[in-house]
Parts: structure tokens; sequence; C-alpha cells
């Protein structure tokens, strides 16, 4: 999360709270892989502790494009859910009231979020998770002193050299007279590789999309993701692209040119270059688990793998395995 002021003051001592030092534990879980070791952590924690029941998990939806495409990968939703319900936790999902990511983009801000404009981080998530960090305080109903939060997010040092300077702990500038909001990455020293196996000793399922070769979950088409990763997402999502493609073409034809001149998805590359790329790698599909299955060529984005669509030739079966069609 960007922009969050931190103040010096009232640092707690060590790098692992006490949680029950805490009237309210938020976890926030993206339902990608290192949200879901965090979450995994941080309830074990709260389960020795016996404060399980001060814990929530927070699920941001970002919303869908104009013609109903979810700008997270399918099934990421159900999935943070799942993963909550594995620990016993509560689970609640907030998003912004007047538009969802694509339309921010499209009717409000009339260009894509970047590195250094990431209103879709502050104004989509954490505008919306503190809007429930205030519902929760109010239902604590603490009195004669400020409520305290802990807000665990999985950020680690290894993704970045400005992750790597942040704290593992810290007072976030949201505090105020009526709650104390510690900020905590719980898994801010873990590599990916102990990520992945408290992942796998958990059991607790996590997104298919790795398994397609995704690198990070995030949003499918996502402004920080690697090339890589964006024309990967383009073979496995091309209606979501197509849907990214309108907005790049309407940036560039706006009037305002100050904001035609960055129309780009990024300013390294476009949509359109990604969208060709994708379109040179060929064809994705799916197919039902039988080797023997002709997987179908993904046309409609129509691949959630929560809910996967059957095999029409093997009733049964349902279209689950990823091949080149
Ligand atoms: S995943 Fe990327 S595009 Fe989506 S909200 Fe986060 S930074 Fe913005
Ligand atoms: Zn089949």
């Amino acid at each position: 999360m960007s922009g969050q002021l931190l103040l010096s003051l009232d640092l707690p001592k060590t790098d692992q709270p006490d949680l029950t030092d805490f009237d309210r534990v938020v976890i926030g879980n993206s339902g990608g892989k290192d949200s879901q070791r965090m979450l995994g952590y941080v309830a074990d924690l709260a389960a020795a502790a016996g404060v399980l029941d001060r814990v929530v998990v927070v699920h941001n939806d970002l919303g869908v494009t104009d013609t109903g495409r979810p700008v997270e990968w399918p099934g990421t939703r159900t999935l943070a859910r799942l993963q909550s319900e594995a620990y016993g936790l509560r689970f609640e999902v907030v998003h912004r009231e007047i538009n969802g990511l694509y339309q921010q983009a499209r009717q409000e801000r009339h260009a894509f979020p970047s590195s250094s404009a990431r209103w879709c981080t502050s104004d989509q998530k954490t505008s919306q998770a503190m809007k429930l960090v205030t519902r929760l305080v109010a239902e604590a109903g603490v009195t004669g002193r400020p409520a305290r939060v802990l807000y665990c997010l999985g950020l680690r040092a290894e993704e970045s050299p400005a992750r790597a300077r942040k704290a593992a702990v810290a007072v976030d500038g949201r505090s105020n007279s009526v709650r104390t909001i510690t900020r905590w990455h719980p898994i801010h020293q873990m590599t990916e590789a102990e990520v992945w196996e408290g992942i796998h000793a958990s059991g607790v399922p996590y997104h298919p999309a790795y398994g397609w070769g995704m690198s990070r979950l995030s949003c499918s088409l996502c402004v920080l993701s690697s090339w890589d990763d964006l024309v990967l997402a383009a073979r496995l999502r091309p209606a979501l692209v197509r849907d990214y493609l309108t907005l790049e073409r309407e940036f560039a034809e706006q009037p305002n040119q100050k904001l035609a001149a960055i129309a780009n998805f990024r300013s390294d590359f476009s949509m359109a270059d990604v969208a060709a790329a994708a379109r040179n790698a060929g064809p994705l599909g799916f197919a039902c688990p039988r080797p023997d299955c002709t997987p179908v060529p993904i046309i409609d984005d129509v691949h959630d793998p929560f809910d996967p669509p059957p095999c029409p030739a093997h009733p049964g079966e349902f279209r689950t395995r990823l091949a080149a069609a």
C-alpha cells in the first residue's frame, strides 16, 4: 500500500507484536501467495494466543470491466473466502462504492494507474479497508482509550528495495483519538521459497494461475507486472485485454492533450504491444483432465477455476487442464 504516513513514536519494541495487545487484528488478503502465507502465519499465532475471534480477513474487490469481466483473476474472491474459512476466520469483502478500478480509470482518471500514480491501490484498496477498520473499531466498543488495531499486510523485503526499506512494524498515520493502528508486515523477511513451502504444508488451496505460469496474482493486467506475466495473462484472458484496449484507444483520442500523451497502459509499452505478443505466442486453451481431450481455445474469458465450465465431450469432467490450443 502506498502513501502511508508512518509515525516514529510508540513503535513496538520487537518485530512480532503480541496479538493479545490488540482489540482487532485485520489481515488483508488479495488471494495471492504472500497474503495467503501471511494469513496462515497470523492465524496460527492468533490460535496459539487464543484470540482467533479478534481476527478479521479483508478482501478488496476491484470490480469488473464494462463488459462484466473481473479485473482480478476469476475466482479470486471465492478463493480469498475459502482461505479464510480454512483457518476459521471472519471474512469481509470491501469495494469502492462509486466505481471499480476499470470505471475509475475510464470515467474519473482518463488514464491507467502507474507506479508513480497508484490511485488503484490507494483508492480501491487502502481507503476501502480503512472504512472497514472504522466499522470494526465502532463494533469493538472500546471505551476510555483508543481501540488498538493490528493491520497486517503481506509485503516482503525480497520483492523490491522500496519494500526492503519498510519497517516490519510501525504505527500507521491513520491513527487518531479513537483508534491506534499498528501496521505489521508479518512475512517481511520470508523468501519466496519459504512462502511456497508454508502454503504447500498448509494444504489450503492457492490460485491455479500460479500453475499456469503467473509469478504474481494481483490484477490480471497489473500495471506493475513483468512483461512475461502480462503476455501470459493476455493469452489467458483475451476478452479482458480487449476491454483494456478499448480504454487505451479512448485515452489516446481524448481532447485533453496532457492525458492523451500518457494514454498507453505503461510508459514503456502499450496494451496493444502486449496483445500483439500474446497473439504471436499462440492461443491457449482449457481441456478436461483426460489427456486425449482437445483443449478449447480461450476466447471468452470464462475459465473461473472455482467454477470451471464442463467438458462437452466428457460429461462429469470439468475443463481445468491448460494446454496449447
Ligand atoms: S494489482 Fe496492480 S493494477 Fe491492480 S490495484 Fe494493485 S497495483 Fe493497481
Ligand atoms: Zn473432455
